[in-house]
């Protein structure tokens, strides 16, 4: 998968759109990210200890990888990345600028 925890994304679809955020989790096998702060779900949560009230909180919830752009880190555009490969190690490239990302 393109995209890795610690990256931050550019959303290009859904809700969120234009937003950006960054990576908090990857799920190579689903092909789904979780950002922060985006695609937030009310979650009810349960009060602790008798006395205390329940409470609503916010949770990111994963989205697909297909819905974000990568931005790269060093020109700071939203880009598609493509991989090279030097000294026998794949790495990861930015398709505008070049750079490893
Ligand atoms: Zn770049």
């Amino acid at each position: 998968m393109k995209i890795r925890k610690g990256d931050t994304v550019l959303i290009i679809s859904g809700k969120d759109r234009a937003r950006k955020g960054k990576v908090l989790k990857a799920f190579p096998k689903e092909r789904k990210i979780l950002v922060e702060g985006i695609n937030l779900r009310k979650k009810h949560q349960r009060p602790k200890r008798a006395g205390e009230k329940g409470q609503i909180i916010q949770m990111p919830a994963p989205i697909d990888v297909s819905n974000v752009k990568l931005i790269c880190p060093k020109c700071g555009k939203a880009t598609r990345v493509g991989y090279k490969i030097v000294e026998k190690k794949k790495i990861r490239v930015c398709k505008k600028c070049g750079q490893e990302t």
